[in-house]
């Protein structure tokens, strides 16, 4: 087991603090029998923690080093995928059960991971992840900010984001070059409805594809001169104004006027 070889490419950074290990738990409040999903299981740290409490877990884990050591300390205790997380097929893992997702993510993964639980917002009771700071802050952000975008507005969209505490590199084993934070996603009871939500996430994107131009210059790429002029003339939304200082609901205002 020393002698395993991290791998950089695979995000391996492991946590020795069982102490920060308990915090993540808590946060997610695991119960008995409950469902639980964690993505990269490495060496097992938050895994043995996870079956403390005796919940009912599914690991993803990617490595095939790593699967005599999992298969070793946990045997027939979890459900071990041997798969890629984002190349596995949800579908098949999920039940009428809701499940909650813990895990201490790969770096490199984190936001077409994150984009996938978006994808299926309504399977998951919670989710508590670690992830770069940097990201945790992207979307955790407030309009208006540098830190805003499309992800935040995203993540904030399905979910109730709670960034929940700073982890410093020494706590890992290689430490990484950045923070780290975990965060709590929790879905939304008052989740805006909306039609066309495709289209809808097509008018964000745009909106923030050059963001020091104003909205009536990025529009421009999927509406007619005509049209944004007419838009301007509603006065629902001013044209002058830089997407990232659009809240939720005036995007919605936008989307509804543009339709
Ligand atoms: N849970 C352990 C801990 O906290 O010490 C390890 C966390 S480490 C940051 C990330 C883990 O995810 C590694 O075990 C790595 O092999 C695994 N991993 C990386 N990419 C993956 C992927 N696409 N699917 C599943 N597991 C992956």
């Amino acid at each position: 087991m020393n002698n395993f070889h991290h791998k950089k490419s695979l995000g391996q950074h492991f946590l020795k603090d069982k102490n920060i290990i308990r915090k993540i738990v808590n946060i997610a409040g695991v119960q008995e029998n409950e469902q639980v999903w964690e993505i990269g299981p490495g060496k097992g740290i938050l895994t043995e923690e996870l079956l403390n409490r005796n919940c009912k877990l599914t690991c993803f884990e990617i490595d095939d080093n790593l699967y005599p050591i999992i298969e070793e300390r946990f045997s027939d205790r979890i459900n071990l995928i041997k798969q890629d997380i984002l190349k596995a097929d949800w579908q098949k893992f999920f039940s009428k059960e809701k499940i909650k997702i813990v895990a201490n993510l790969p770096y490199q993964i984190t936001s077409p991971f994150l984009f996938k639980v978006v994808e299926n917002a309504d399977k998951f009771s919670k989710v508590v992840v670690m992830i770069q700071k940097e990201v945790a802050q992207r979307i955790n952000a407030k309009v208006g900010t540098k830190d805003y975008g499309v992800l935040t507005l995203k993540m904030q969209f399905y979910f109730n984001v709670s960034y929940e505490f700073t982890v410093k590199p020494h706590l890992f084993y290689p430490p990484p070059k950045v923070d780290s934070a975990v965060i709590s996603l929790t879905p939304r009871v008052d989740k805006p409805v909306i039609e066309d939500e495709k289209y809808f996430w097509r008018i964000v994107e745009i909106s923030f594809r050059n963001r020091r131009k104003m909205l009536r210059r990025n529009l421009r790429e999927i509406i007619s001169k005509e049209k944004i002029v007419k838009l301007n003339e509603s006065g629902h939304i001013d044209l002058s104004r830089r997407g990232e200082t659009l809240n939720e609901k005036e995007f919605i205002i936008l989307y509804e006027t543009i339709k």
